[in-house]
């Protein structure tokens, strides 16, 4: 008996037909209830009897279906928002019928959906080797801080500096030594920083800081601190002890009057400008 209750309850087509069969049996129990109280058998009552029974039926046959089927509907206005506003859809679904089974594998589609997209988005907007933002991430991220400096009447300071001489450290120590010192620089760089202040590597040994800040200087300084770090690392690769230096080009943006686009380029032409002038060192010409 259990296990028919079970079924029954694990299956929707099973509970339309007993909602069914006991809607279209309604006036027939009702009249043979009605005669068995010993009432008299003439045919106005019998007639309003059968009517009353046949509507009770229709009602609640009515709400038993809705109660079963409704989920479905406010599974489709959850898919709705899902698609329109990327709102992730949560429908509570009681029961084990086909309508619970259907919410929740449409659900769990949704969240692994989900899971999979946010590795995706954090793979397409990160460096693997040093764990830093990558161009794309930077592009975005800094949009929020050009305005906030506006509002701040701040500057935006762009710092894009490049390894000196990096091929020579792969091709003298291997490609995987030369991993390591990208991974060390960037964890260097990060220490001469506020925790809020932007970094990516947007080329294989070029990175890009942005900071917002009100003082004169303060992207000059920070260029200068990042270098002497680095030059003052002294790393040992093979049975060498080497210095690596970077050239550094450093610009003060408008955030007002300037994109970032702008401000990088005018920064890269400043890190050209240092690698002209022999390198290991910070280039911040005003324009
Ligand atoms: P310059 O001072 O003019 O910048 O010289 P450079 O040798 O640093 O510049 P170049 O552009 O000639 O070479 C850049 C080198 O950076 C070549 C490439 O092998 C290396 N590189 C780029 N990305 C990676 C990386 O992810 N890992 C390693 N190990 N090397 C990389
Ligand atoms: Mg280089
Ligand atoms: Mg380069």
């Amino acid at each position: 008996m259990r296990g028919v209750v079970e079924a029954v309850k694990g299956s929707l087509v099973a509970k339309v037909f007993i909602i069914c069969f006991l809607a279209i049996h309604l006036p027939l129990i009702a009249l043979m209830f009605y005669l068995g109280l010993g009432r008299p058998a003439d045919p106005v009552p019998i007639l309003v009897v059968a009517l009353l029974a046949t509507l009770l039926g229709a009602v609640l046959s009515y709400l038993a279906v809705f109660q079963l089927v409704s989920p479905i509907d406010r599974l489709v206005s959850a898919m709705d928002r899902y698609q329109t506003e990327g709102i992730e859809p949560f429908v509570d679904v009681k029961g084990t019928d086909g309508v619970k089974r259907l919410a929740d594998k449409i659900l769990d589609l949704v969240r692994s959906q989900e899971k999979s997209l946010s590795v995706l988005r954090r793979q397409a907007n990160s460096d693997p080797l040093t764990g830093l933002g990558n161009r794309r991430w930077l592009q975005n991220a800094v949009s929020i801080e050009i305005n906030r400096a506006a509002r701040r009447s701040q500057w935006v300071w762009v710092i894009a500096f490049d390894l000196d001489r990096f091929k020579e450290i792969n091709d003298r120590y291997g490609h995987a030594a030369g991993d390591e010192v990208l991974m060390i620089i960037a964890e260097a760089t990060q220490r001469q920083l506020r925790p809020y202040d932007l970094i990516a590597r947007i080329g294989g040994e070029e990175f890009c800081v942005v900071s917002t800040d009100d003082s004169d200087d303060f992207g000059l300084k920070a260029a200068e601190r990042i270098r002497s770090a680095i030059e003052a690392w002294r790393p040992r690769l093979g049975n060498d002890t080497i210095t690596i230096t970077a050239s550094f080009g450093v610009h003060k943006g408008d955030p007002v009057l300037q994109s970032f686009s702008e401000m990088l380029r005018l920064a890269d032409e400043n890190l050209y400008q240092a690698k002209a002038k022999g390198r290991n060192q910070v280039v911040g010409l005003q324009r």
